[in-house]
């Protein structure tokens, strides 16, 4: 989860006066990059995913599952284990790299290098997945398994839900009625930055979830289980004056949201102004993997109206006081502040000619003497605003020892600022002293409950990639109407019962001009396409989708098929009849899930297509092209509802079990077809099984 350091963490009252130096000095800091890394140029494709499990303590005799708090041992058991693979191995296979999570009974793991652009590694994936699952299974003791749920069922009902058993009225970070102070990660940054937003505030956050109502649900339904007069902190009034609202699941700590699990992707990209491109094309992408993605319709003992935990994130650290979230006149506090600094992308980063200004249409508070600043420095209006934006918000944990920094040297203060906007996407500047470069990082999906699932979204999202960055696909529509996506994506059942804004016509009058020979800075001559092939796949074109297919022939010859997937691509060039487009509201319709990836006949292949056109030019053998085609079956099957998302299938198994026990590990669920394709075959290939 971003930055740990080591040091003394300062409480609020003293941390708020530092607040503007950090901001001066991460400015600073991020200047430096800029100067240094601006003009970088030609980096490789590089890309890891990141899988969050937690650790479940099974007691067979009570036929119960609670949250094994064990992170800290467990995390120096494997930290042993992968130095020994190391020292044993030598350079030749890295051993896969274990993270602290914010939940005590969290683990994260990456693999211990990235992947390459090379094809090969795309069947590295699941298998790195499997032994990174193996290796932490296997530093557990025989009765805790490590299992990637993204919301823990149980997490806050009352009487025991850990192991070992804390009682709540002792959570001094939180002052949480359900979740005990142990339920969080005890190294300083983490207590720290939960008391810290409580404080900065002035209340404790509020997380109020519909609840799910079917002819089993008490109306109106007020939460039995919550202390409602409890007295221990002054904030256990809150739930009784308002807070906890009547019909809602609520939830008062920030553990409840960075406690779930998700699944991250980081891509490095060519250039700047590539990750910034590809940044944008990511935008629109992320409310769609969210709802495919669905994990989490159960909290603290309930079942929840809603199936993701997105909202339950941004409510868990929203820091914003009275003043800033507009219920109060402002007085103390700069500025109102629409979001949650845990939310959506407020704003497209690139100057390409596609990014039109109409498509940044949400309101957008920046720190106007920071911008300032950046502009005078040089930097473009549109990378100013993004960051301008993110430092908004005051720095949460400062330590002390770490107030004084060398800017040229340190990006820890814009690291501090950076790192606790957790939005959809990050773009990431390369980190200093390191061979790294510009990089997008993509963080809305969830995690899903199998391995086979996990690598599949992750070797979706580099495939979808690629197509845009290769073909000049344009995605943008308003930004307001991404978030609209979020909205819906959450719902229940968001996959087959909602409808998404997106664009309704993809190509762009540059995908149809001859780009033939265009050589890329790290000299990889690129893929031409003749006009005629794209523009068939346009609604008003008159070929077909198949005409996709042609990017793999150029000029009508077969291309030579790739066996490294590209990772610099020309800018699009702009249309040869000028910018002047269609008004802004004609570019975007209301389209389903089944649309949006699969297609609509002749006038979009989906994003599937997409991914099938790109692959058509790369090198496959027969098993990457048999798994990779698992992989978008697996997709195709999520959008059209004839596989269930994990939420759709866990509401359902709790629905039809009504004295139920909530376990499933990655074993568990290998029989289930509602949820996995008939060929699945994962676990028995799992060397933990
Ligand atoms: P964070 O928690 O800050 O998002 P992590 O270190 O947990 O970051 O995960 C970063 C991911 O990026 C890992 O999967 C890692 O393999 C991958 N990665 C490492 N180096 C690069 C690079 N140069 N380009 C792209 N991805 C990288
Ligand atoms: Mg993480
Ligand atoms: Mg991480
Ligand atoms: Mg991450």
């Amino acid at each position: 989860m971003g930055l740990l350091s080591l040091g003394t963490p300062l409480h609020w009252d003293q941390a708020k006066h530092y607040a503007e130096h950090v901001r001066y000095h991460g400015i600073s800091q991020f200047l430096n990059t800029w100067d240094r890394l601006k003009d970088r140029q030609g980096d490789e494709l590089l890309w890891g995913d990141e899988v969050e499990y937690m650790v479940i303590q099974l007691d067979t005799d009570n036929k119960d599952a609670v949250l094994s708090l064990c992170q800290t041992e467990v995390l120096a058991k494997l930290q042993a284990l992968t130095d020994d693979m190391n020292t044993k191995t030598g350079s030749s296979a890295v051993p896969p790299v274990f993270h602290p999570e914010y939940g005590r009974y969290m683990l994260e793991s990456t693999p211990g290098a990235p992947y390459s652009g090379s094809v090969h590694d795309l069947l590295l994936v699941e298998s790195n997945m499997r032994l990174r699952r193996h290796l932490a299974r296997s530093n557990l003791k025989p009765d805790q398994i490590p299992i990637t749920l993204t919301s823990f069922p149980r997490m806050g009902v009352p009487g025991k839900f850990t192991e070992p058993y804390y009682d709540p009225t002792e959570a001094v970070s939180s002052h949480s009625l359900f979740l005990p102070e142990q339920i969080t990660n005890p190294h300083a940054r983490f207590p720290t930055l939960t008391a810290n937003i409580r404080r900065r505030r002035k209340s404790k956050v509020a997380i109020n979830l519909p609840i799910f109502i079917d002819n089993r649900t008490p109306r109106p339904f007020i939460d039995p289980t919550t202390p409602w007069h409890r007295d221990v902190f002054p904030e256990d009034a809150e739930a009784r004056n308002g807070a906890a609202l009547i019909d809602h699941i609520y939830m008062d700590a920030m553990g409840f949201g960075m406690g779930c699990c998700c699944l991250q992707l980081t891509f490095q990209c060519c250039n700047i102004d590539q990750s910034r491109r590809m940044y944008d094309a990511l935008i629109p992408i992320g409310p769609i993997m969210l709802a495919l993605t669905a994990a989490s319709p159960l909290w603290r003992g309930y079942i929840a109206d809603v199936d993701c935990r997105w909202n339950v994130i941004a409510g868990s650290v929203d820091d914003r006081t009275e003043e800033e979230r507009g219920l109060k006149p402002l007085k103390e506090n700069r500025m109102q502040i629409p979001k949650s600094r845990y939310d959506s992308v407020d704003l497209y980063i690139s100057e390409t000619w596609m990014n039109r200004p109409e498509y940044n249409d949400n309101p957008l508070p920046i720190d106007q003497s920071l911008y300032d600043r950046m502009r005078k420095h040089g930097i473009d209006d549109l990378l100013s605003k993004h960051i301008a934006h993110m430092f908004i918000r005051d720095p949460i944990v400062i330590f002390s020892e770490l107030i004084d920094q060398d800017d040229t040297k340190s990006t820890d203060h814009f690291e501090n600022i950076q790192s606790t906007n957790w939005q959809t996407l990050r773009f990431k500047p390369p980190p200093p002293n390191s061979p790294i470069g510009w990089r997008v990082e993509f963080r809305s999906m969830e995690v899903q409950m199998t391995d086979f699932e996990n690598a599949a979204f992750a070797v979706f999202i580099v495939l979808l990639s690629r197509a845009i960055m290769s073909m000049n696909i344009n995605l943008y529509i308003p930004i307001s109407k991404v978030d609209e996506n979020m909205r819906r994506a959450q719902q229940r059942d968001a996959v087959n019962q909602a409808k998404f804004y997106f664009r309704r016509e993809v190509f762009t009058p540059a995908s149809s001009r001859a780009t033939s020979g265009a050589t890329t800075p790290n000299g990889v001559t690129t893929f031409s396409y003749a006009s005629s092939t794209i523009s068939g796949a346009s609604p008003n074109g008159n070929g077909t989708t198949n005409g996709l297919h042609h990017l793999a022939y150029p000029n009508g010859c077969p291309r030579r098929k790739q066996r490294v997937m590209e990772n610099c691509f020309p800018p699009p060039p702009p249309p040869d009849d000028g910018l002047a487009g269609k008004d802004v509201s004609e570019e975007y319709a209301e389209y389903t899930m089944n649309e949006i990836i699969s297609g609509r006949g002749d006038a979009f292949p989906g994003l599937i297509g997409l991914v099938e056109a790109y692959l058509d030019t790369l090198d496959l053998n027969d098993s990457e092209q048999r798994r990779i085609t698992s992989y978008l079956n697996l997709i195709r099957r999520r959008a059209n509802g004839s596989l269930k998302t994990a939420a759709a299938w866990t509401r359902d198994f709790v629905r039809s079990h009504p004295s139920y026990n909530l376990i499933r590990s990655e074993r568990g669920v290998r029989r289930a077809p509602d949820l996995l394709p008939e060929d699945y075959t994962g676990s028995n290939e799992d060397p933990s099984s």
